[in-house]
């Protein structure tokens, strides 16, 4: 007996109709902006998204050759390298950084690895306050939540919700939802912040290996902020997200900015080459990097490594049919939508068998790989981890079994008989079939009229009248 949903139809049915029309309303706009910036801009964005991937692909071609490179760099512009091979490790050793400068309070602008490594709560249990200073992840924190998207963690959520929250938190003093009102409020609670804070935690959007250089790109100025009162700062950046020379990141940026939020360049975009230097009037004395490989280097051998191209852009989140439907949430994962149904299972290897349902709720409409900036091949790497996950004998809750359409479908004789056959479902009461799945998958969906067996009888038609022709062509009368 199968269970009556997937996971994610089982979430997606939960949703409220608010949470729905926020998720929505979000990636509608996501896309529509991406679309009129990206080509007005570009006649030919598509050479440019091919080019990306290629230097992606290269890059990780020789992954070792530019971390080696990168470290040397960063080494020599003054700031501390350091490698984790685990989640684990890479939490262990921002607390003992954090330790070592006698750290009690920091800020910590939008980082997908920190999430993804659940680096607040280990901070917070170790006596560090942790406080997120992008707004939405601000919101996510105030929420006891967690994001559900790359670039708008808090898509499923209206402005109501927000400004009830401040309300509760005492950051507001009234329910006042206009969205300038409520950046006023978070800007001038987190100002405060900032200079109380001991140290700065960043992600990184690119590192080249050329010159050590982090390009960190915010709406909000937050990580500069962040950077800016502290005498330390840590960056927590995977290890894919290196680039090999600073000239890429003018392809980079332009294209990250365009598919991540219709903008030609983000707000805030900054580059950081180490430390301070002692001519500089500000910023911090130590600066830490960590490259975190948390299975990247398991993904790399497998045959999904071009999921390693991706620059959390998003862009195949708010395109997604799916993910529109069903928001982040519906993954359980850190990373949902497209990019998340394949990354997530085979990132998190453990948790292949049960995170492998993923792969499997998409229609492969292909929608993702058109709009990814990178070019990553998302509907064939579903299809390979589909594969995966059949191979190793892993069922997935609620799929629909495919071994009678595989009979079917592989029988010419079946086939024409059960299409032919297929017109008396006109006449059946199917949407009360006793299969469960198939009720579920009904009760959205209204069918077509079956026209079962017309196409051949068109195409025999069609082959004899041609004959016709063809003969009647032949006429001796013209000899
Ligand atoms: S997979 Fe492509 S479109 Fe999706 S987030 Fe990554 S880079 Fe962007």
């Amino acid at each position: 007996m199968y269970a009556s949903k997937q996971p994610i139809d089982s979430y997606a049915s939960k949703m409220t109709d608010e949470k729905r029309h926020s998720v929505y309303d979000g990636t509608s706009s996501g896309t529509y902006k991406r679309y009129s910036v990206l080509f007005k801009d570009y006649e030919d964005p598509d050479a440019l998204r091919k080019l990306a991937g290629k230097v992606k692909d290269h890059t990780l071609s020789h992954l070792p050759k530019y971390l080696e490179q990168a470290e040397k760099k960063l080494t020599e512009n003054g700031a501390t390298v350091h490698f984790a091979d685990s989640d684990a490790d890479a939490r262990d050793t921002v607390l003992a950084i954090l330790k070592k400068h006698g750290v009690k309070r920091l800020t910590k602008s939008k980082s997908m690895a920190a999430e993804e490594i659940h680096l607040n709560p280990h901070l917070e249990r170790n006596g560090i306050e942790c406080l997120e200073s992008d707004l939405g992840e601000f919101i996510i924190q105030l929420d006891d939540d967690i994001p559900s998207h790359i670039v708008k963690p808090i898509i499923h959520k209206n402005r109501n919700e927000i400004a009830e929250t401040f309300l509760r938190e005492g950051i507001a003093e009234d329910l006042n939802n206009d969205p300038e009102t409520i950046t006023r409020r978070a800007r001038s609670y987190l100002r405060k912040k900032y200079f109380e804070a001991e140290a700065g935690i960043t992600g990184a959007n690119f590192v080249s290996a050329e010159s050590g250089r982090i390009a960190l790109v915010t709406n909000e100025g937050n990580a500069r902020f962040g950077m800016a009162p502290v005498p330390v700062h840590i960056v927590l950046v995977g290890i894919e997200k290196l680039l090999p020379r600073d000239k890429d990141f003018g392809l980079f940026l332009n294209l990250l900015g365009r598919s991540a939020t219709g903008q030609q360049l983000t707000v805030y975009t900054q580059f950081v080459g180490g430390p301070r230097h002692p001519d500089q009037p500000s910023g911090p004395e130590h600066m830490h990097v960590v490259f975190m490989n948390n299975g990247r280097t398991d993904v790399l051998k497998s045959n999904c490594r071009e999921i390693l191209r991706c620059i959390r852009c998003s862009a195949c989140q708010n395109v997604c049919p799916v993910y529109r439907q069903s928001s982040g949430h519906a993954y359980r994962s850190v990373y949902g939508g497209p990019v998340g149904a394949v990354l997530s299972p085979i990132l998190f290897g453990d948790r292949f068998a049960e995170l492998a349902d993923l792969p499997k709720a998409s229609s492969l409409c292909g929608a993702c790989n058109e709009v990814c900036p990178v070019d990553i091949p998302i509907p064939d790497l579903l299809l390979r981890l589909r594969d995966k996950a059949k191979v190793e004998k892993v069922k997935s809750v609620g799929a629909l079994p495919m071994a009678p359409f595989a009979v079917l479908a592989t029988s010419p004789l079946v086939w024409r008989t059960a299409m032919t056959a297929s017109k008396m479902m006109n006449h059946l009461p199917i949407q009360y079939t006793p299969v469960a799945p198939l009720q579920n998958w009904l009760n959205q969906r209204t069918l077509p009229k079956w026209q079962g067996g017309d196409f051949r009888k068109w195409m025999k038609g069609r082959q004899s009248e041609t004959t016709e022709t063809k003969e009647s062509s032949k006429s001796p009368s013209n000899d």
